[in-house]
Order: C-alpha cells, then sequence, then structure tokens
C-alpha cells in the first residue's frame, strides 16, 4: 500500500498520529476534523495515499464510490442522515486543499449555505 512518511493523514492511517476515529474499513478511514467546521465535521480518508481526487483514476476500484458509501454510514451514525449533510472535495489552491492526501469532509448539524466561500 501506497503510503508516505511526511503526509499527516498518512500517519493518522498507519496510527502513528492520532486522531479521533469514528469509522473504518479495509478501504477507508474517517476520523473528525481538528478544527471544526460545523457542529459534525468528519474527514473520509482512503488509508491508501491519494494526493486529491484529480488523482483518481479508474483503477482506483471504486475508491470514491466506497468513500461516499461510509459518509452515508457514517451520517447514520451521528444522526445527521435525516437532517441532512454535505459532502465536500477541495482541489488544488484555487479549491482551498491544505492537505494533500485525498479527503471527504462530511459537514452536518447546521444549515449550510449556498455559494460556499
Ligand atoms: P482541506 O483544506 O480540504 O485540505 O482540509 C484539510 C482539513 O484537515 C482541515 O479542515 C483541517 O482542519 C483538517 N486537519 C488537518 N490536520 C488534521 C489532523 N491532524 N487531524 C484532523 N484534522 C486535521
Ligand atoms: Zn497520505
Amino acid at each position: 500500500m501506497t503510503t508516505s512518511d511526511s503526509c499527516t493523514f498518512c500517519r493518522i492511517a498507519s496510527g502513528e498520529s492520532e486522531a479521533a476515529i469514528v469509522y473504518e474499513d479495509e478501504t477507508v478511514l474517517a476520523f473528525r476534523d481538528i478544527r471544526p467546521a460545523a457542529p459534525t465535521h468528519i474527514l473520509i480518508i482512503p488509508r491508501q495515499h491519494v494526493g486529491s481526487v484529480d488523482e483518481v483514476t479508474a483503477a482506483d476500484g471504486g475508491l470514491l464510490t466506497k468513500m461516499v458509501a461510509a459518509a452515508s454510514e457514517i451520517a447514520r451514525r451521528a444522526g445527521v442522515r435525516q437532517s441532512g449533510y454535505r459532502l465536500v472535495i477541495n482541489t488544488g489552491p484555487d479549491g482551498g486543499q491544505t492537505v494533500f492526501h485525498l479527503h471527504l469532509h462530511l459537514l452536518a448539524g447546521r444549515h449550510m449555505n449556498w455559494p460556499p466561500g
């Protein structure tokens, strides 16, 4: 499995760094964002290092589908599936990406505005 010692989220995936993990399976891991932007703010990552959604290819075996399916299960467990939630993937400088290991933000627990900032 591809990992990077210098990557914050790879260190969480390997257990080297601590995180408040809320869900895990063989492909993905999910933990609470350290700077929550909503009452529920969870990051869903692939265990394998992928730099951004721009690097996802058909050869990744449905990686994004697995991440979205995990998000739905996490929303159910957090009790926000009925009230709703927002999934966000920031990509590159203009997209606001700050950690270069693919992650899906799950935001919930308040009404989300549109357009985003
Ligand atoms: P993005 O700006 O889309 O790349 O999102 C990166 C997110 O990771 C931000 O919301 C950060 O608050 C969050 N973050 C960074 N380091 C950690 C960490 N060690 N544990 C949990 N969340 C983190
Ligand atoms: Zn990584």
